[in-house]
């Protein structure tokens, strides 16, 4: 082998072990290797070596006997919000620290090596936000991950695990939940690519709930192409899901590889109309993410595509909507956490109540308590009119907005956060400030529209800058393709973080 087994992404390591180039076990020790080596990072939680190990070699045998798939015997991971039933499952919580599921995720399965599946090998688990609340995965009730870039960095989060791993070249992919933004900001802090699918393409069975309204699963991989290996993989009509979407399976890289009409060679997104919404460029953003993206914007008319100004008036409204409904949702999906079905239970107490609130408070961290506070009030009797039905009415308006845009563009593009990725520690006493940073997540999260994260550059303190592109429902395809087609013109995806 010319190149490294921890450089090749998923569909050039699918080619090699289709060509029995290498074998699975092979390409699962080196990885297990360098997991081991880079501990440092805090990217996983758990890791099980010898249960990776039979795995590979089951994906090992079933090629042998015949059985392919263009991602049978690639490893990846898991966030920890995902339930396994043969890993332990935290949420990033000390609620959960010695939880075991019964039962695997829908997602976990469909991906794994289980009849059905895609035949994957998994390594373990990965750091998170406690339950997925954050943005800078320092709210792990187990540790912070470092950023590969620049260890004294945050990764992002809720994923900040996932991006991590992915940027580190300690696995080809990994999975990831968005609910506000929790894919595509950390696939942005740490220049990896990252995909969010259209509410409902992916199950949520099995993934801890957060905000059920808004919490879907994607990959984080290398490329769009990676990504629309793994999308399609992971997505699909599941019964145990009621707000799957029912619709035909999908074959992304397919839809990604569809030459558009009108293309050329040299301009493959010909006629692709791609809205700059002036909402997402305001004075206070970060000139050097300004910088990058514009430049990204730049590579996307020298493909085709023409940019049109479009605007997305209720923007700045998205931060105060989304931090009503998620809270509002989490401080019901949160309740049962009651230190009698699962979790934590306080060792000493007087009676029920007692038990109810000692387990809670030794088992939830700052920012979830801080968030069932806030979701507990905005939902109580005087106060929900006032904000939670207003908020779900804006919630509306703000879908309707990206509706009015897309009767002029075909995808919408912008900056993923205000800045790159800030230092371990900066926002810590800071909850605000936190959620300020996901000004450009929140919309596509509450429209429940489509959205990615694409490597496209650097800025201050050689950090990667990620460029957002958005699509209408269900336009995966489209939004593969153009980030596809930008991969193939230039190499910000390609970048490795030094050392690694
Ligand atoms: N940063 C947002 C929050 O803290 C989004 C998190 C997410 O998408 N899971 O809620």
């Amino acid at each position: 082998m010319t190149r490294e087994l921890h450089d090749m992404g998923v569909a050039e390591l699918g080619t090699a072990l289709a060509a029995k180039a290498v074998s699975s076990t092979e390409v699962t020790k080196h990885l297990l290797a360098r997991v081991a080596a880079h501990e440092h990072l805090g990217a996983l939680l758990a890791s099980d070596p010898a249960l990776a190990l039979q795995q590979a070699q089951t994906a090992d045998t079933q090629r042998a006997a015949g059985r392919s798939g263009a991602l049978l015997g690639v490893p990846l991971a898991h966030k920890d919000i995902f339930v396994t039933s043969e890993w332990p499952t935290t949420a990033g919580s000390k609620m959960l620290a010695d939880y075991r599921s019964p039962f695997d995720a829908t997602v976990v399965a469909r991906l794994g090596l289980a009849e059905g599946g895609a035949g994957m090998v998994t390594l373990g688990k990965l750091n998170c936000d406690e339950f997925a609340m954050g943005s800078s995965n320092e709210n792990s009730a187990f540790r912070p991950v470092q950023n590969p870039w620049d260890v004294s960095r945050v990764p992002g989060g809720s994923s900040g695990g996932s991006a991590a791993a992915v940027a580190a070249r300690l696995m080809p992919a990994a999975t990831g939940t968005d609910t506000g933004g929790s894919i595509r900001q950390p696939a942005s802090f740490t220049g990896v690519t990252g995909i969010k699918p259209t509410y409902g393409v992916c199950s949520r069975y099995g993934m801890i709930a957060f905000a059920s309204s808004l919490d879907q699963a994607g990959p984080f991989a290398r490329s769009a192409e990676d990504c629309a290996l793994l999308l399609g993989a992971m997505s699909g009509f599941d019964a145990r899901d009621a707000t799957s979407a029912e619709r035909a399976p999908q074959d992304f890289h397919a839809a990604m590889l569809k030459p558009r009409e009108g293309a050329t060679a040299a301009q493959p997104l010909k006629g692709l109309r791609i809205g700059l919404p002036k909402e997402f460029f305001p004075a206070a953003l970060a000139a050097d993410v300004n910088g990058a993206v514009r430049a990204a914007l730049a590579e996307f008319e020298k493909l085709g595509a023409t940019l049109v100004d479009v605007s997305l008036p209720r923007t700045e409204l998205s931060i105060p909507v989304y931090y009503i409904i998620a809270p509002a949702e989490a401080s019901s999906n949160l309740s049962r956490f009651d230190g009698v079905r699962y979790g934590h239970r306080a060792e000493k107490y007087t009676d029920l109540l007692d038990m109810y609130k000692k387990s809670r408070s030794e088992g939830f961290g700052a920012e979830v308590k801080r968030r069932i506070m806030i979701g507990t009030y905005v939902l109580s009797h005087g106060y929900y009119d006032a904000y939670y039905l207003q908020a779900q009415k804006l919630r509306r308006m703000i879908a309707d907005d990206f509706q009015a845009c897309f009767t002029q563009c075909d995808l919408i593009a912008g900056p993923v956060a205000p800045t790159v990725a800030w230092k371990l520690g900066a926002n810590r006493s800071d909850p605000v400030a936190n959620y300020l940073a996901d000004i450009f997540t929140l919309p596509a999260s509450l429209a429940g529209l489509p959205g990615m994260s694409l490597p496209a550059g650097f800025g201050e303190g050689a950090m990667p800058v990620g460029l957002q592109l958005i699509g209408n429902y269900f336009q995966e395809g489209a939004l593969l393709q153009a980030a596809h087609a930008f991969q193939q013109a230039t190499d910000w995806h390609a970048r490795t973080p030094s050392g690694y």
